[in-house]
């Protein structure tokens, strides 16, 4: 493996940085960052930000030229993404649409479809929400209620999504509905938001305002040109989906940045001295350089087109440790730091909170570990 950069991807970095000064606004760290990638301030930015990404041809570059990007390579991609991850996703809820949604739509959706959403996607300009999880069926997918019944050239909806990200603001859902009585027999619907008999309530929690939402389907009709490839589908279709997530948030970044505003506040106390403070930050930063390393270990497998292994899940388990070392440290070295305030430290914190949840929880990330790397025996 070749740990330094190429002069393409140092000028496509500066590039990105360039972009990013360029069009955030001033006060970006301190009025939007605090509020969360899944706020309204922000996601109602974000629709400016990225239309300001295409027009420099940044929002979708991995994407092929007929869509709308210019074929990109996964490091390139990546580079994108940790450029955004470190100036605190200005992209907000729009990562999914580009990362996932438009080559879910590439691949299986119809040819009115791709027409229909991948012009809009490429614009910056339109939200999505991921509607899979229900109140009984997070990790165990399959168990999944929400039902759509086929009626003539139309589907009637009817169930409930709960911690829909974004969903008070999207125009669109990306929906999970039970087609069949057999587990599996699961079908992919494009929802307009907007549908009478959609609605969305939020409730409170530790984590910022906007991830936490449910979605009610109350005999929503939709034609049946709104499914995406065939009934029943639904399982291959999310598989292909998620693998494109796999690779997961760079989270060495914040952490990274965390870790240098909780070292300075510690300095500033004269309190930096302590060894046993030292050696624990010391242990933190080098978690978090593991987690890089493993990282970009599975970009260049993937730009080598190599079979996907579980070193995804490991680098995943080993940010997560990370990420749980370095809130430990704050809670125990700098707890003023997390409350009380809209500071950077606060908004890390509570952002975390769900880390080992969100996208595939640590138990199964370190499952498939178990199973798929070590070949250890199961029930
Ligand atoms: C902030 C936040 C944002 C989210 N955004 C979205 C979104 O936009 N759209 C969406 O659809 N979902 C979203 N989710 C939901 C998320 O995908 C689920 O919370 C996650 O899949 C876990 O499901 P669950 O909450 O039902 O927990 P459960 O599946 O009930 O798990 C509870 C605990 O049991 C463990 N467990 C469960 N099964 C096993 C097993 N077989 N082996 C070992 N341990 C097991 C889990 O690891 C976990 O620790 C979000 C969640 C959060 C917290």
């Amino acid at each position: 493996m070749e740990f330094g950069w190429t002069e393409q991807q140092v000028a496509y970095r500066n590039e990105v940085r360039q972009a990013l000064a360029d069009l955030l606004p001033a006060d970006w760290y301190e009025t939007y960052v605090p509020e969360s990638y899944a706020s309204d301030l922000q996601v109602d930015f974000s629709r400016d930000f990225c239309a300001g990404l295409a027009a420099r041809g940044l929002l979708v570059p991995h994407w092929p030229v007929q869509y709308g990007g210019n074929g990109s390579d996964d490091w390139l991609h990546f580079i994108l993404g940790e450029e955004m991850k470190a100036a605190g996703e200005p992209r907000g809820p729009q990562y999914m649409n580009i990362n996932w949604i438009g080559p879910t739509l590439m691949r299986f959706g119809s040819e009115a479809q791709r027409g229909q959403h991948l012009a809009g996607i490429a614009s910056g300009k339109v939200i999505w929400c991921q509607g899979f999880s229900e109140p009984n069926a997070g990790t165990d997918l399959a168990a999944l209620r929400t039902k759509a019944e086929r009626q003539g050239d139309h589907y009637i909806i009817n169930g409930s999504k709960i911690w829909t990200s974004y969903a008070r603001k999207a125009d669109w859902c990306f929906l999970l509905a039970r087609t069949g009585t057999e587990r599996k027999d699961i079908s992919v619907f494009l929802i307009p938001m907007a549908t009478p008999g959609v609605s969305v309530t939020s409730f409170p929690g530790l984590i910022k305002d906007g991830h936490l939402n449910e979605v009610f389907f109350t005999d929503v009709t939709i034609p049946a040109t709104a499914r995406v490839g065939k009934e029943g589908q639904g399982w291959e279709i999310i598989t292909y989906a998620l693998s494109y997530e796999r690779v997961g948030v760079p989270r060495y970044h914040t952490g990274l940045k965390a870790l240098e505003l909780a070292i300075a506040r510690l300095k500033a106390e004269g309190r930096y001295a302590d060894p046993i403070i030292r050696a624990r930050a010391g242990v933190i930063a080098a978690k978090f350089e593991a987690a890089r390393v493993l990282t970009y270990l599975v970009v260049d497998q993937r730009v080598k087109k190599l079979p996907a292994t579980t070193d995804a899940n490991l680098a995943r388990v080993c940010a997560l440790d990370a990420v749980n070392e370095l809130m430990d440290f704050l809670t125990e070295f700098v707890p003023d730091s997390l409350r009380g305030g809209a500071t950077l430290l606060e908004d890390y914190y509570r952002i975390n909170i769900p880390a080992g949840i969100t996208g595939g929880t640590n138990e199964i990330q370190l499952d498939l570990i178990a199973r798929n790397g070590l070949g250890l025996p199961t029930r």
